[in-house]
């Protein structure tokens, strides 16, 4: 398994151009078998450099101002990941948004097709005109990623700024990152950016394990945050079916 792994990757880095070898981490995606089975001319992705994001929240906010998105609700935010006892602690910081996925649990289950891939750049987008609201997307999403607007009843995530990237602007919580630690762009084009710090770069997605093969990914992220992540994932879609139930 390991020699095909490698295998692969390194298939992907020679298409790429790229000589040095990127380390893999634990938690890591194969990054080859993930771009092996690309058919895309485009898919747009987002690289998070952990190591340059102070939590300021500043992308939370532009994203927020954006979409004019209610209180309590947000297509992005950034999860603090906190360890240890006082005085030996460390905090982490993990932005998190809609992986816009190859194979999106989301897509799959929705029964009115309001929620799609676009074939011409691999976002996964919703259309409002024909989401009915019934929040199977939600909770299909292994990631957390959608929400119920609570203003139109439809279902609402991140599109990574669609009406502005396809005016050759970068998403807003892109533009408005205080530490330069997102990189968007086609991870499909071996001469762009994302695509060449991907190549050499140890990277990971969050839940590999879910098969969804994310297209964020993250350069040193803490991880650790995942159990407790899951734990509450599943308290709360628990207690969203008991109000269904009892409704
Ligand atoms: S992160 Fe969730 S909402 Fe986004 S494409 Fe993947 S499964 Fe769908
Ligand atoms: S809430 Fe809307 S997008 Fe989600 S599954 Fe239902 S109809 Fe589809
Ligand atoms: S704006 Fe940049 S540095 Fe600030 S929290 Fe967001 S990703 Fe991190």
């Amino acid at each position: 398994m390991k020699t095909n792994v490698s295998s692969t990757r390194r298939d992907f880095l020679h298409k790429l151009g790229v000589s040095a070898a990127a380390t893999a981490v634990a938690g890591t995606q194969p990054l080859t078998a993930h771009a092996a089975v690309r058919k895309r001319n485009i898919q747009y992705a987002m690289l998070i450099d952990t190591r340059r994001c102070t939590g300021c929240h500043a992308c939370s906010v532009a994203c927020k101002a954006e979409y004019d998105v209610p209180l309590g609700v947000n297509r992005s935010w950034v999860e603090y990941v906190e360890k240890g006892d006082y005085p030996n602690v460390t905090r982490n910081f993990l932005p998190r948004l809609c992986n816009h996925c190859d194979h999106p649990d989301c897509v799959s289950v929705c029964p009115t097709g309001a929620t799609y891939k676009r074939e011409e750049d691999g976002v996964v987008v919703i259309d409002e005109d024909v989401c009915i609201g019934c929040g199977y997307c939600i909770q299909a999403c292994p990631y957390d990623m959608r929400f119920l607007n609570p203003v139109t009843g439809t279902a609402e995530k991140c599109d990574f700024c669609e009406h502005l990237v396809s005016k050759g602007i970068q998403p807003a919580c892109v533009e408005t990152c205080i530490g330069s630690a997102r990189i968007f762009g086609d991870i499909n084009d071996p001469t762009s950016e994302i695509a060449q710090m991907i190549a050499t770069n140890p990277v990971s997605v969050l839940r590999p394990d879910k098969g969804t093969e994310p297209n964020v990914y993250y350069i040193a992220a803490d991880h650790s945050g995942e159990h407790e992540r899951q734990r509450n994932r599943y308290v709360r879609v628990t207690t969203h079916r008991k109000q269904k139930i009892r409704r």
